[in-house]
């Protein structure tokens, strides 16, 4: 393994001169073993950004072998100081803040303003894990029989893996690295191969903070990677964030090989709007929920589903939202909307969109033909309605992860629970209303567990539980709130008489 405390932008590069992305193993950016390589890709312009290393069991086992070794020495801090490099990280990676989030703009494409957005959400998770002290105490019970007490401490486990999706590069990793380590393990971010450099951004501000070799370690690749880490019998546990049918596998494969896993999979959210609720307003913000961050979102309102008289009224607003949208690069001021993150993904949203249409929805505003002057290479797709979806509909079914609207109709109440409860996803899912009766009623009875009220984006903050249901979710704790201290550590219960 050769290696250098050089920081990631001045190691290895390839023939061509295209940088690298190199691992983060054992407090030193690592040259990989690996030898086959991934394009990073500019979406809105086609510019090659790097190459991720498609690393593989070697890689991991090194990764594996620095975090064990720390594991023992870092555990033993007091949790008092093993926050102190996570006083210094937030400081780092505010210091950062507009670097970190002009990157993850390059390599993914959303506007500077959402990936602002998911960097403060990432910082939010190291706030909350500085509070380990208070946040990980266990209980005790005086006299649990006569003479006897019980007590339970909170232990961490030894090394712990996540493995995270393209959509969010900064912040998804930083819903479970802060917790997992301030729990006292060890770490292995394995980021999305497609957006690997806004990790590098983070790691150099970890690097930077001082945390001991071997606390916390970045490798690269995509399959051959994961299942290195899925069947690696030194990590404990794997967090994960990713489609369903990767989740699936992921939460199986884990298990199989004795670990604890959480798995985060994708999401097809519905938006109810009662004919008692703000129009205007309902609009406006399914519009921004379904359209932001190009529909590239687990949280977006993909499909609106208007009851009764809600309908006209609701589908003319969103047209009339839709006309606004502005798309272009990201980086550019006044671009509301930016591109799809690579060629094959706008492929297959336009797939849908020919799909939608094969099957009898009506294409109301259409976004296929949208072409960015300024980067005629950009993988751009204008806002996208069809009305006149229906559940059967594919485009009513599956996952789209792109900036495609669906209008959906139910007759009453009764009907769009049914609608959204027949879905086998239950993500997140949002009513719009003025009766606190059918909002209480909506979240009574529909699964999925990230819920809006009058709210577009139902995201939990870093202090609550981050996580869907059915075949959103795999597992049972979800990410960050107070089930990241219950998935981090074990509870061990000591029972004890003096006399
Ligand atoms: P993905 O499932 O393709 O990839 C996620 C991770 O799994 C990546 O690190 C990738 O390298 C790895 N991976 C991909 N294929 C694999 C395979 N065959 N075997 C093992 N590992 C593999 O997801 P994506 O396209 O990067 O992200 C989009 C998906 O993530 C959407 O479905 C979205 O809904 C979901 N998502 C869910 C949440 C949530 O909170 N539930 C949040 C963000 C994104």
């Amino acid at each position: 393994m050769s290696s250098t405390q050089t920081s990631p932008s001045q190691t290895a590069s390839t023939g061509s001169g295209t940088r690298i992305v190199p691992n983060y193993i054992g407090g030193r950016w690592v040259e990989p073993a690996a030898k086959q390589f991934i394009d990073v890709v500019n979406p809105a312009t086609g510019e090659l950004i790097a190459k991720t290393p498609l690393c593989g069991a070697t890689d991991v086992d090194l990764a594996v072998q620095a975090a064990a070794k720390a594991f023992p020495a870092w555990r033993r801090t007091p949790p008092v100081n093993r926050v102190k490099p996570l006083f210094k990280l937030k400081d780092l990676m505010e210091q950062r803040f507009e670097d970190i989030a002009r990157m993850i703009t390059l390599e993914h494409g959303k506007t500077l303003d959402e990936s602002r957005s998911s960097v403060r959400r990432a910082i939010d998770n190291v706030d909350l894990a500085i509070g380990i002290p208070t946040r990980m105490m266990g209980q005790s019970l005086e006299d649990i029989a006569s003479g006897i007490d019980c007590q339970t401490v909170r232990q961490p486990l030894g090394v712990f893996a996540a493995i995270t999706p393209f959509n969010f590069p900064a912040m998804v990793p930083m819903w479970f690295l802060p917790h997992a380590i301030a729990t006292g393990n060890t770490f292995i971010v394995k980021p999305s191969e497609r957006v690997p450099m806004s990790q590098v951004k983070i790691f150099e501000c970890l690097h930077e903070a001082g945390f001991p070799e071997g606390v916390v370690n970045m490798v690269n690749g995509a399959k051959d990677a994961v299942d290195g880490i899925l069947r690696h019998p030194g990590i404990a546990g794997v967090s994960f964030v990713g489609s369903t049918p990767i989740a699936k596998y992921i939460y199986e494969e884990g298990a199989k090989h004795g670990k604890r896993v959480q798995a985060l999979g994708g999401a097809k959210n519905f938006v109810v709007v009662m004919p008692d609720a703000d129009i205007p307003r309902a609009a406006t913000v399914s519009t921004e929920s379904c359209f932001g961050c190009a529909g590239e979102r687990c949280l977006a309102n993909s499909v609106v589903l208007t009851v009764g008289d809600a309908y006209e009224k609701m589908r003319d607003k969103l047209v009339d939202e839709a006309k606004r949208i502005v798309v272009g690069d990201g980086t550019r001021d006044g671009v509301t909307m930016g591109p799809v993150i690579t060629k094959q993904h706008r492929e297959k949203v336009l797939g849908y969109i020919e799909k939608g249409i094969a099957e009898g929805a009506k294409l109301l505003v259409d976004g296929r033909g949208y072409k960015d002057p300024k980067n005629p290479d950009g993988y751009f797709i204008g806002p996208t309605i069809f009305d006149g979806v229906t559940p059967e509909m594919t485009i009513g079914k599956e996952e789209i992860f792109g900036p495609v609207l669906c209008i959906m109709r139910a007759k009453d109440f009764d009907e769009a629970v049914s609608i959204v409860t027949r879905h086998e996803l239950g993500n997140a899912t949002s009513i719009f209303t003025s009766s606190g009766r059918a909002a209480r009623e909506y979240r009574y009875r529909v699964e999925p567990s990230m819920l809006g009220v009058n709210i577009g984006v139902a995201a939990p903050m870093a202090f609550f539980p981050f996580g869907g249901a059915k075949n959103s979710f795999f597992g049972d704790l979800k990410a960050h709130g107070s089930d990241s201290i219950e998935f981090y550590t074990d509870k061990k219960v000591t029972i004890t008489r003096w006399w």
